[in-house]
């Protein structure tokens, strides 16, 4: 059951207007918390609505509201992926493997997670430029996924999302366009009918997003996934695991086990990055590996998700276990 409404949010937060959901984002000095300028907060309506902002322990808060915690030097890199460094190919544009690219076709995001990978990057990144990213194609001609990430890329308006996406489905050698978005839980409402007929009419979008937490499964989130798993769009979940949110593995499995119902599949659970600024969300490796025989014994295969560790300069994925 979603919190009682709070003063600081405005009236009828969970307006189905993803234009209006943006342009009533909320930041630090509305929600009366102090702002961490490094990073600064923000978050729909919609989303704040699903917090207790009474709890400073509530799990959707902890998500969005800036942390003093945060100011703390805690020793970690604030591009452990060399994303800004080796990875870089163009202006917006990073390749860690060599069948993957990514491309940051937006800069920002509906709500600033407060556990962002991106946090120490995004303020002083480029957009990517789809000139860039189809010579980077041409040269690279074992890239065979294409990423779609930011910032998350549907905050784009909808001609200039469909554009990187017509370009990309054009080329025969992509099996595979990933939209990697959280708007799914942060503005659901931000996915129109017309929007997601032409994203399938491509054949070849996955839809990646990230829900955290069992709350995060709203009406309006579960009837955008069925409309999207309708339209013939696959949609993975990737979640991330967080000291206080979804550390639980009670938590982690009710998760799971809904986003299975509602067709979506629970494929990873992220080890929380080594980034400069959020060690306070970590776990410790011992509780990752628990986590992970907890989900094996309570979760079917098709429920379960690997939980992994995003290792700098790994080839791949490293399973917790
Ligand atoms: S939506 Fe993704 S890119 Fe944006 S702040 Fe959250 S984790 Fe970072």
């Amino acid at each position: 059951m979603s919190p009682a409404p709070d003063p600081r949010l405005p009236p009828d937060p969970r307006r189905p207007d993803w234009r209006w959901q943006l342009a009533h984002a909320l930041d630090a000095r509305a929600l009366g918390l102090e702002e961490i300028p490094a990073w600064p907060t923000r978050v729909t309506p919609y989303y704040a609505s699903l917090a207790d902002w009474g709890d400073p322990a509530d799990p959707i808060r902890l998500q969005v509201a800036p942390d003093p915690r945060e100011r703390l030097d805690d020793g970690y890199p604030a591009d452990p992926f060399g994303e800004d460094g080796p990875a870089a190919v163009a202006p917006g544009i990073k390749q860690r493997f060599p069948d993957r690219i990514l491309a940051q076709v937006s800069l920002a995001c509906a709500a600033n997670c407060r556990h962002c990978t991106r946090r120490g990057l995004l303020g002083r990144a480029r957009a990517a430029a789809l000139p860039d990213l189809l010579a980077a194609l041409d040269a690279r001609p074992a890239v065979r996924e294409v990423l779609l990430s930011g910032g998350d890329p549907l905050l784009l308006a909808d001609d200039a999302l469909l554009a990187w996406v017509d370009a990309l489905a054009a080329r025969p050698g992509i099996d595979a366009i990933r939209l990697c978005t959280r708007t799914p839980v942060t503005l659901p409402m931000r996915w129109g009918d017309a929007l997601i007929a032409r994203l399938a009419a491509s054949k070849r979008l996955w839809v990646q997003t990230q829900f955290n937490h069992p709350r995060e499964l709203t009406p309006e989130a579960l009837g955008l996934c069925d409309r999207l798993v309708s339209h013939g769009i696959p949609v993975s979940n990737q979640s991330v695991l967080l000291r206080g949110v979804n550390d639980d593995p009670a938590v982690m499995a009710e998760l799971c086990a809904r986003l299975q119902r509602a067709r979506v599949r629970p494929y990873y659970v992220f080890v929380c990055d080594p980034i400069a600024g959020i060690s306070h969300f970590r776990t410790p490796p011992a509780h990752a590996r628990a986590l992970r025989e907890y989900l094996l014994t309570h979760l079917g295969g098709l429920a379960c998700p690997r939980v992994v560790a995003d290792l700098p300069g790994a080839p791949h994925k490293a399973d917790v276990l």
